[in-house]
């Protein structure tokens, strides 16, 4: 089975359509997607129905709730939280109500799906020290755990009772090791590299790769200023921070 695992999408169709041609090229089974489908870009009702239109089975994000008005966004920046209320009004009740009734981890074989953290998955912590992700390893009772949130792809192995974050982007899996895999971001990445990121896993193979797509970034920055949103949301997808 050959996994396709798509994170923080956030609205940017562009980058999202780019992601899953490649995905049809890589012979993509299925797809997981760990949360933030909506959220910054202009086009959170084309995301969502691009996302329901492939069956990819969905955790939440901390936008997709507050979008549908679950979490209080009282401590989203500025920018964040306008991008919420614009949001929330594109989307039919419909739309609102799939973000609603997404749940925050998914389990299945030897895979967790989360979209920040598996402690507290409902505040939705940032994995940034080897603190947290040891944390993380400790709380796994699967070898394999994909998560998104930070923007920043990144593998990190759990090996000998120590984290180590990896420098490759591809690697077989080891048996008896665990490992956090971090898709980084569809639609707006945060790592430098403003092509669009996702990681394919292969069950049979045991690799995990993680890809990088190059998308019509202009035309998802137009569409971010036509339609009002903060301009800033615009300008940082061509550098990727
Ligand atoms: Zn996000």
């Amino acid at each position: 089975m050959r996994y396709g695992i798509i994170s923080d999408i956030h609205g940017n169709l562009e980058a999202l359509e780019a992601v899953l041609k490649r995905c049809t090229a890589e012979a993509i089974d299925v797809y997981y997607c760990l949360g933030d489908i909506v959220g910054y870009g202009a086009n959170p009702k084309e995301c969502l129905a691009r996302i329901r239109s492939v069956n990819a089975v969905c955790v939440a994000g901390n936008h997709d709730w507050a979008v549908a008005g679950k979490l209080n966004p009282s401590y989203f920046n500025p920018v964040a939280k306008d991008a919420v209320s614009w949001t929330q009004k594109q989307l039919s009740p419909d739309e609102i109500k799939f973000l609603n009734t997404l749940g925050l981890v998914i389990k299945e074989d030897n895979a967790v799906f989360v979209h920040a953290m598996l402690s507290e998955p409902e505040y939705f912590h940032y994995m940034i020290y080897k603190s947290e992700a040891e944390e993380n390893f400790h709380l796994m009772e699967r070898p394999l755990c994909f998560i998104g949130h930070t923007h920043t792809p990144q593998i990190i192995r759990f090996k000998d009772n120590t984290v180590e974050c990896l420098e490759e982007t591809a690697i077989a899996v080891e048996p008896e090791i665990k490992y956090i895999i971090n898709a980084g971001s569809v639609g707006q990445p945060r790592d430098g590299n403003p092509q669009a990121a996702f990681v394919i896993y292969d069950s049979q193979r045991r690799d995990i790769k993680i890809r990088r797509v190059p998308y019509n970034i202009s035309a998802a920055q137009e569409k971010i200023l036509r339609a009002g949103l903060p301009a800033a949301l615009a300008h940082r997808l061509e550098s990727g921070r």
